[in-house]
């Protein structure tokens, strides 16, 4: 299974200039789907994990069945204001600007192996923000697994220190 031929390029989207890659066509082809957390599995089970943590939106869609196959909790990473318990949160790059990510206090235990997940490594801010969260709740951060990662963006260089892996390189 080629997974490139279920990710849609779209042209000037979000805005003038850059290259999105849609990854709805593969959600919506089951063996393509399967196949994708499949080798999630595999390839990502390297890293030694208590739990899976992800961001919204599109971290869940991979992040909670990957947590269901190898037999592990997950953990939904947020924006501001909207989990209801106590939080911990932390302000991280974007391109342009700044954005903030939180977490419920108690989601991850001291010393926890947390493995990270999201669908695209881009510029590498949001992951760098996901990692700066659990180590702040105490976690520690056995690696991280991408679906696709945008090599020429060097979101990586931003990771150092942090073990990445991807199903897919652009
Ligand atoms: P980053 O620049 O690595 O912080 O990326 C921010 C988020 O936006 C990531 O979670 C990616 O899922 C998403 N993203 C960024 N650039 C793209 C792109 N060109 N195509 C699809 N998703 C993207």
């Amino acid at each position: 299974m080629n997974l490139r031929d279920h990710i849609r390029d779209v042209p000037n989207f979000p805005k003038e200039g850059i290259v999105y890659f849609d990854i709805t066509p593969l959600l919506a082809d089951p063996s393509a789907f399967q196949y994708t957390i499949d080798m999630m599995a595999e390839r990502f089970s390297d890293y030694k994990a208590d739990k899976i943590a992800a961001a919204e939106a599109r971290g869940f869609i991979f992040g909670a069945p990957l947590a269901y196959k190898l037999g592990i909790g997950f953990v939904p990473i947020r924006k501001p204001g909207k989990l209801p318990y106590k939080t911990v949160s932390v302000d991280y790059d974007l391109e342009y600007g700044t954005d903030s990510l939180s977490m419920h206090i108690d989601a991850v235990d001291k010393g926890e192996d947390i493995l990270l997940i999201d669908d695209v490594l881009a510029t590498g801010g949001t992951a760098e923000g996901m990692v700066k969260l659990v180590e702040k709740a105490g976690g520690n951060v056995s690696g991280i697994g991408f679906l696709v990662e945008l090599g020429f963006l060097k979101g990586r260089e931003k990771l150092a220190g942090v073990s990445t892996q991807n199903l897919l390189q652009l």
